[in-house]
């Protein structure tokens, strides 16, 4: 599809364009779709389908022409460079979308979204991006910022107009509704390290101690999903990452292959190496051999995972067993499955349990507002800090306008994530970041 926006659109399509109909494109009403050809200099390009959109009710809230071609790479290019020779230049990255947001059809964090809606990974991570398209991030910043411009018009009233409006007793109620926002603006910002997961994937490591068959765990894990495996690789050379999904969820599969060359040296040296690499990880699947007891090593690990998010697998269960599932779900309050990497066995478990943990844990991301975009997270935080300045202010019982100050650049730290005070440098910056033709 090429799309054409602007207060020529229509001028420069009725170049390129014979409808059947022998009608012209700017003589007919928007939502109207008709059939035709793409002609240049006497040449029929493609035929194509050709959607009309009257200001303002398309994307970019301007006159649009989409010509729905037949997508032959060559005909895109022809259709492209006639529209060019008509009159049109090409989009810069993002530049629609940038476009709806300059003529107030979305704001920032809508904007945003449909970056991160082309971006998302998983299912998770689209189903957060449809919330925040759809405004439920806006919605409650808009909130917070309609209690806030309240109590602003308050105070300058009371100070303006003091015969008639007075401020007595409203100290408490601002530090009632100043301690309410701030906890709710922290809790949207802390809700940032799971935006994170959603669109990055849940950084998980497997860990164990050698032998165990963490590389068939981490094997079966990856070959099964082939398709949509892509190799990322890490800062460090020894470590790399796989990316996989699993139960629906984007997982950061963290191939702790160094540890395995630590191995010779001493054994307990890599069994620490993955211990550092587990602090960082967001899910920890803690591998077990089933057939050999526990020793001294596997304690640690137990230890060291202790109240973390974690699934004890233990495997090899196609041997005698020596380790049972009762005897580890007395020493550990975690999830214990049994499988067997060797025969391909228990991991639609694993998948699930993984699914469990994050689906019923203690952020259900489907009607969540969580936020996926540091830039949010920042603008919450500033937002935050101000209001404790306020907050401190009424406690040291400063005059009234000292609060006007601070309560003022909270409310403008949250326009910024609507893109209501925002610079164009910034905006610019934002949008470029856009695939073309978006
Ligand atoms: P790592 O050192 O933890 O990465 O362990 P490996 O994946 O290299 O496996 C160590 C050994 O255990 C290999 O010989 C594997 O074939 C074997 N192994 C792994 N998983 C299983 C299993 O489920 N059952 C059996 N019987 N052997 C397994």
């Amino acid at each position: 599809m090429i799309r054409i926006s602007g207060d020529d659109a229509f001028a420069v399509a009725d170049r390129i364009v014979e409808l059947k109909s022998g009608e012209r494109i700017c003589d007919l009403p928007g939502y109207t779709v008709r059939y035709g050809h793409v002609v240049h200099h006497g040449k029929v390009l493609d035929e194509a389908l050709f959607l009309i959109l009257r200001r303002p009710a398309s994307y970019t809230a301007e006159d649009t022409v989409e010509i729905h071609t037949h997508g032959s790479r060559l005909s895109m290019r022809e259709t492209l460079a006639a529209a060019v020779d008509a009159g049109a230049r090409p989009a810069m990255p993002g530049e629609f979308t940038k476009r709806a947001f300059l003529n107030g059809r979305l704001d920032l964090s809508q904007a945003e979204a449909v970056m991160d809606l082309i971006n998302a990974q998983n299912e998770y991570a689209l189903s957060a991006s449809v919330e925040q398209l759809s405004g439920g991030l806006s919605r409650r910043i808009r909130e917070v910022r309609a209690g806030m411009l309240n109590h602003l018009a308050r105070i300058e009233a009371a100070l303006d107009d003091p015969e008639n409006y007075t401020l007595d007793g409203y100290a408490e109620e601002l530090s009632e509704y100043l301690k309410e926002t701030k906890a709710e603006l922290n809790q949207l910002a802390r809700s940032f390290q799971e935006g994170k997961i959603l669109k990055e994937g849940i950084r998980t490591v497997i860990l164990g101690k050698p032998n165990v068959g963490k590389s068939s765990l981490m094997n079966l894990l990856v070959g099964e999903q082939k398709a949509i495996v892509t190799d990322i690789a890490g800062t460090t050379r020894d470590v790399l990452e796989e990316q996989i999904l699993l139960g629906g969820l984007g997982l950061r599969l963290i191939d702790t292959a160094g540890i395995r060359d630590a191995e010779d040296v001493v054994e307990k040296a890599g069994v620490e190496r993955a211990m550092e690499a587990a602090k960082k990880a967001d899910l920890i699947l803690f591998v077990v051999d089933a057939s050999l007891p526990l020793d001294e090593n596997d304690e640690e690990i137990l230890r060291m995972i202790r109240g973390r998010k974690a699934l004890v697998l233990l495997n090899k269960s196609d041997l005698p067993p020596v380790v049972t599932k009762e005897d580890l779900q007395t020493r550990t309050g975690e999830r214990i499955l049994s499988i067997s990497a060797l025969r391909e066995e228990g991991m639609d478990q694993v998948a699930e349990a993984v699914r469990d943990m994050f689906d019923l844990g203690e952020v259900n991301y489907n009607d969540q507002v969580v936020i996926t975009n540091i830039r949010h997270k920042k603008a919450l935080e500033e937002a935050a800090a101000s209001l404790e300045l306020v907050e401190n202010a009424v406690r040291d019982g400063l005059p009234e306008d000292f609060y006007t100050i601070d309560l003022t650049a909270a409310y403008e730290a949250l326009g910024e994530i609507l893109g209501e005070s925002l610079e164009e440098d910034i905006i610019n910056e934002i949008f470029d970041r856009f695939c073309m033709g978006k």
